[in-house]
């Protein structure tokens, strides 16, 4: 080829490519701010995580002085990013929460042919409610086991099916089918579907009528001891206020432990281990257990409010429809009854998750965004999800209209790793651009390694989850680039132990933040695909929030 049509040909090409708006200088731009910016996020997250970890934010407790430095700082971290508030002409949402106390004196008392029997709170069960009363009563209310206590219609199965329980006491088992026959083609197999989670199961016992639920406590399907319950319970309940005061609520949440449960049962003249395995099957029929349920107790109620700060940037083409980065900023506080250190400054938990919302804003303020993207900081994670279930009951931009959610919470301090761990594997078609973005830094996505503790329904994006927003949940892998992956996961146990919900989860200058940096590159590849395409990602086949999604994206 001569030379001079070769140059011709060079020249027309290059036109060609300005043509579509990009140009040698763009590219080579593109490649500077994409090393630029892991660089930039290491820095933030570094810079941001010092600040909202440190004593004078004392452990960013919900409704304290600590919230009030965090929110404050949030929305000026924001304002000089140049974002806009996300609330009205406001950065925060309000977020009214009631501390419910229960006396523990309650009285429970089991009555029939067969069992008579006062249960001892704390020992043989827990009771309390999301009532916002001062006196709890139910008496002599019906006892009726319902299995697992699963209305699922994507899986034509329903455990209330022609029944009526309306005022009655249901006794439910713990965690769902699929871990009972541990059989994969069974519900999830020994993963935990939402129908496995125990708020479920007070949820669909309160839309059923049910006066009062009971779950059965058992050690493995629970994934955790009878102390955690006992532990859990005997503390405040803390729930969002509600106009009806929580009159759509059981009027009575519970427990029962497995020697109390067993004894019923067998009053009733059924056996619990043959119980546990017949209501896996289809085709199961609840039972009238022919005993009947008192209790009555006293709460003490005290009301506060705290918010959650919101922040965004408007889509240049489509600014009704929304991306959300979200992470809680709330943690723990501090216990003046502690020797030592009183603060828990929750560093890890997740002065980086918040870190990360600051920092992946201020990128986005650099490639403006076809559709709206939100940035929303939640409160009251850590006493039940309350800001983004606050949001996700009020929500501030429609849900239907809201593509997707990445969460963020406690990002990884190990460096730079191989994997990154999605929690809900195989749930939804997010993890497919997880994936695409992790091959291209020669990573791989891994499974969360205990399914069957179903963390994908407990933290923040579940809230929005719940109501069929596609949402992603991810970790941090272990397998060190420098160190190897039995290193990484020590270090994972060390923080597992010794630091998470302690004071000691505390910022330090070297911790190394390279290996978050590369996730906050991963979740920014993942917002601005999104945010610049008209792709809707879906739930995957089978999955509890399909239909959902479907009913919300598609109203009669
Ligand atoms: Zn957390």
């Amino acid at each position: 080829m001569p030379r001079s049509r070769f140059t011709l040909y060079f020249l027309l090409a290059t036109l060609g490519l300005q043509g579509c708006g990009s140009s040698d200088t763009d590219i080579t731009k593109a490649e500077t701010s994409k090393s630029n910016r892991l660089e930039q996020f290491d820095r933030a997250l570094h810079q941001h995580t010092a600040v909202l970890a440190s004593d004078e934010f004392e452990g960013r407790a919900p409704a304290t002085p600590g919230e009030e430095k965090t929110t404050t700082y949030l929305k000026q971290q924001f304002l000089a990013a140049g974002l806009t508030p996300g609330f009205g002409d406001s950065f925060f949402q309000q977020v009214p929460i009631v501390e419910i106390k229960i006396d523990p004196s309650a009285v429970v008392d089991i009555k029939g042919d067969t069992m008579n029997a006062r249960l001892t709170y704390g020992v043989d069960m827990m009771v309390g409610t999301k009532q916002q009363q001062e006196a709890i009563e139910v008496s002599d209310s019906e006892l009726v086991f319902v299995g697992y206590g699963i209305n699922a219609p994507e899986r034509n199965w329903n455990d209330y099916e022609g029944l009526d329980v309306k005022g009655k006491t249901v006794v439910i088992l713990v965690n769902d089918p699929g871990f009972a026959t541990q059989d994969p083609q069974h519900f999830n197999g020994n993963a935990m579907t939402y129908y496995g989670r125990w708020t479920y199961k007070y949820e669909e016992a309160a839309r059923q009528g049910a006066a009062a639920a009971l779950i059965v406590h058992d050690t493995a399907p629970a994934s955790y001891p009878w102390e955690v319950v006992a532990n859990s319970f005997s503390g405040p309940q803390i729930d969002l206020q509600s106009p009806d005061l929580g009159a759509s609520k059981l009027k009575v949440e519970g427990w029962l432990n497995l020697d109390q449960a067993t004894a019923l049962l067998a009053a009733a003249g059924e056996n619990y281990e043959t119980l546990k395995l017949s209501a896996a099957k289809p085709g199961f029929k609840a039972i009238p257990l022919n005993h009947s349920f008192s209790v009555s107790f006293n709460n003490e109620l005290r009301r506060t409010t705290s918010n959650n700060v919101i922040a965004k940037i408007d889509g240049t083409e489509h600014p009704n429809e929304y991306v959300v980065y979200m992470g809680h900023w709330d943690h723990l506080g501090k216990d003046p009854s502690r020797e030592g250190d009183q603060i828990f400054n929750g560093a890890i938990d997740n002065a980086t998750g918040t870190a990360a919302l600051l920092a992946l804003a201020k990128e986005f303020t650099l490639h403006p965004p076809k559709r709206t993207v939100i940035f929303l900081a939640v409160t009251a994670e850590e006493s039940g999800l309350l800001g983004s279930k606050y949001y996700g009951e009020n929500p501030v931009y429609p849900l239907a209209q809201t593509v997707g959610a990445i969460n963020m919470d406690a990002l990884g301090s190990i460096g730079r790793v191989k994997d990154v761990v999605v929690i809900g594997h195989g749930f939804n078609q997010l993890q497919d651009y997880m994936e695409r973005f992790a091959r291209q830094q020669n990573r791989v996505t891994i499974p969360d390694p205990a399914p069957q503790k179903g963390f994908y329904f407990r933290s923040d994006h579940f809230s929005l989850a719940k109501f069929g927003v596609p949402a992603l949940y991810a970790e941090g892998g272990y397998d060190s680039l420098a160190h190897g992956k039995e290193w990484g996961r020590q270090q994972q146990k060390d923080y597992q132990d010794k630091r998470y919900h302690k004071p000691a989860d505390e910022y330090r200058a070297d911790m190394d933040l390279k290996g978050a940096a590369e996730d906050l590159e991963l979740y920014f590849l993942i917002g601005d695909e999104l945010a610049n395409s008209r792709d809707w990602p879906e739930w995957n086949e089978g999955s509890e929030f399909k239909l959902i999604r479907e009913a919300s994206r598609n109203p009669q």
